[in-house]
């Protein structure tokens, strides 16, 4: 599983952050989303987070490729 994001779509809302730190953080001036780690992806056991996170951004602004 790859998980991407877009920045130029994300509004900033933090869903992503609060369900997932590991996986994502927030930019400190623009609050924008930025991929904590990008390889090898997420964690088996985190795989249906993921996918739930994908779910409730409000920006359409994750993606998940397998
Ligand atoms: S949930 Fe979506 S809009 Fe909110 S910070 Fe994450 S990527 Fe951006």
């Amino acid at each position: 599983m790859k998980v991407s994001a877009d920045q130029a779509a994300c509004i900033g809302a933090g869903l992503c952050v609060l369900r997932l730190p590991e996986m994502f953080d927030q930019h400190d001036d623009t609050g924008v989303v930025v991929l904590r780690q990008t390889e090898p992806g997420p964690a088996p056991e985190d795989e249906k987070a993921v996918l739930e996170v994908v779910e409730l951004c409000p920006a359409r602004a994750l993606r998940v490729d397998r």
